[in-house]
């Protein structure tokens, strides 16, 4: 049986369940590419490549309002609410 992909994975960064790939690779360890619509962090290049903590930028979103960052993606139902 083929495993069914699940549409949603949690960002690291701002806990929201957005992501449609593991922000990191269970098996390699490399980050996914994916630039989460959320935070607007992209997992492997800002982490690996900028050496921005998961924690530092957290905070940096937070300060900034915390708001979603995509503009070609909406936010996904009851989003704000599990904030
Ligand atoms: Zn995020």
């Amino acid at each position: 049986m083929p495993k069914k992909a699940s549409p949603t994975f949690v960002c690291p960064v701002c806990e929201s369940a957005v992501l449609t790939e593991p922000a990191r690779s269970a098996k390699t360890g490399g980050g996914s590419f994916e630039i989460c619509p959320c935070c607007g962090f992209q997992h492997g290049v800002d982490d690996d490549d900028k050496g921005i903590t998961h924690a530092q930028a957290r905070a940096a979103w937070r300060k900034a309002g915390a708001k979603w960052t995509s503009k070609t993606q909406p936010p996904p139902k009851g989003w704000a609410k599990t904030r």
